[in-house]
């Protein structure tokens, strides 16, 4: 039986292989013509010799169309005229599906194609081999994400996505019908990681989609995207959790480099990994540096965009692509954040990647006086909350965790222009389809 290859296995001393794939192109010389067969892995020469090819096969070939899902039997020899040092002389041909022309867009033109017109036809995108790397490095960081975590104890877990209330604040809900009452999609897994570290399961992650309502058109925000959250119990402070995200975000960097350097390589990208510890910076370091920097932040006032791109440059300019900023002031983050007493901070951090935030984390507020206390500052009823409050009535330990933006890690990593680069098919504002 002829054996079936891809352009990775096929060997010469094959004698004959099928492989399957994608026409990418064709050059008919007249006397001999030559089709490029695409697959997943690369491409190799279908070359046809048209006195030693059957006719009708030679016909098939020349002219099928561009893109078309094609299965070619042939002969395989030897080549010194191609990358893979072989060439299929084809003997059997199926065209298992013929691709329309014109073609939405092309695959291999140099020309470029608008982000909507990419996205509408993601399909297609995903045939050039650098926008179909990225999803593969994609997986591999998921990959490294749960090895790092399970190496150092922690438990995956799965949270419900259509909850009673939000975690994060009411402007960036997204409201769902259930049944006639009203329910939200999950912004985050926060309130039942935070309810599982009253169960003994004292390390937690998750990678899962988390929803926002966020109505906004920028490079780094959409509407769905996949977060990687962590919780731990027993903290002495947060501390504890900063070096937790450090442990883990080295593992995944160096695992990139090294697992990921063929796609990288097809990227032309390099991975720079960041020496440990992470340099850490309070809140108020940084407002003094953008201070410094022109930008005149009152006290207590968000860093913002545009905050965190100049304590990015600073801290670009001492050669630190990856620093925690931390003490953020309490009145910026969330219910479930820990007050520094007497303080107007918070026992609150972020991890920022080159200029923008991928993490925000902290030790949480375990003691439930204070808990409902902070609750009420922020306007909240805690009777809505009362199935999480229950968990911190009967042996809450003390405990932290983060969420990291997986997609603004990777688009950081790779220097990605966007993070629709990242999704394969993203939802923002103007798009729910496809
Ligand atoms: P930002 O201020 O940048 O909008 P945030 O502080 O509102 O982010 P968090 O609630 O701290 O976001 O969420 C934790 C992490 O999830 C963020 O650090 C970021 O990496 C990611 N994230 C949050 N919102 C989005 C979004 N709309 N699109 C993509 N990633 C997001
Ligand atoms: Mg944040």
């Amino acid at each position: 039986m002829t054996p079936t290859r891809n352009t990775k296995t096929i060997r010469v001393e094959d004698g004959t292989a099928t492989v399957n794939g994608w026409v990418q192109d064709i050059r008919n010389l007249g006397g001999i013509s030559f089709l490029t067969l695409r697959d997943r892995y690369g491409t190799v020469q279908v070359t046809m010799p048209k006195k030693k090819i059957e006719p009708g096969l030679f016909d098939k070939l020349t002219t099928i169309s561009r893109e078309s899902a094609i299965s070619v039997t042939g002969e395989v020899k030897e080549s010194n005229q191609t990358a893979l040092g072989l060439e299929l002389i084809p003997t059997a041909a199926e065209i298992v599906s013929e691709a329309g022309v014109p073609l939405p867009m092309g695959v291999i033109d140099k020309v470029n194609v608008e982000m909507d017109t990419r996205l509408n036809h993601r399909f297609i995108d995903l045939r050039k081999p650098d926008v179909k790397a990225v999803f593969e490095l994609k997986s591999l960081m998921f990959e490294l994400i749960s090895e790092a975590c399970r190496k150092n104890g922690f438990t995956q877990i799965s949270t419900p996505k259509i909850n009673s209330s939000g975690a994060e604040g009411g402007a960036t809900l997204f409201t769902v019908d259930y049944f006639g009452k009203e329910a939200y999609l999950a912004q985050s897994p926060q309130l039942y990681k935070q309810i599982l570290m009253s169960s003994g399961l004292d390390r937690v992650f998750e990678i899962s989609p988390a929803f926002r309502a966020e109505n906004s058109h920028t490079t780094r925000h959409v509407t769905e995207f996949i977060s990687f959250d962590g919780e731990m119990s027993w903290i002495e402070s947060q501390d504890d959790v900063m070096s937790m995200v450090e442990i883990i975000i080295d593992y995944v960097l160096k695992g990139m480099k090294e697992r990921g350097a063929e796609q990288l390589e097809i990227l032309g990208k390099e991975i720079d990994v960041p020496a440990l510890p992470y340099p850490r910076l309070t809140y108020e370091e940084c407002l003094g540096i953008v201070r410094g920097k022109g930008l005149n932040l009152k006290d207590g006032e968000d860093l913002g965009t545009e905050g965190e791109k100049l304590v990015g440059d600073y801290m670009g300019e001492k050669g630190f692509d990856m620093y925690f900023i931390y003490e953020y002031p309490e009145e910026e983050k969330p219910f479930y954040i820990m007050e520094k007493d007497g303080t107007p901070y918070s026992y609150s951090f972020d991890l920022d990647y080159k200029g923008q935030e991928i993490s925000s984390g902290g030790q949480r507020e375990h003691r439930i006086d204070k808990l409902i206390s902070r609750i009420e500052k922020k306007g909240l009823n805690p009777e809505d909350l009362e199935f999480y409050l229950e968990a911190f009535r009967y042996g809450m330990p003390s405990h932290g965790g983060w969420g990291i933006g997986t997609e603004r890690l990777l688009v950081k990593m790779l220097d990605l222009p966007n993070i629709r680069e990242a999704i394969l098919f993203p939802r923002d504002v103007t798009r729910l389809s496809p």
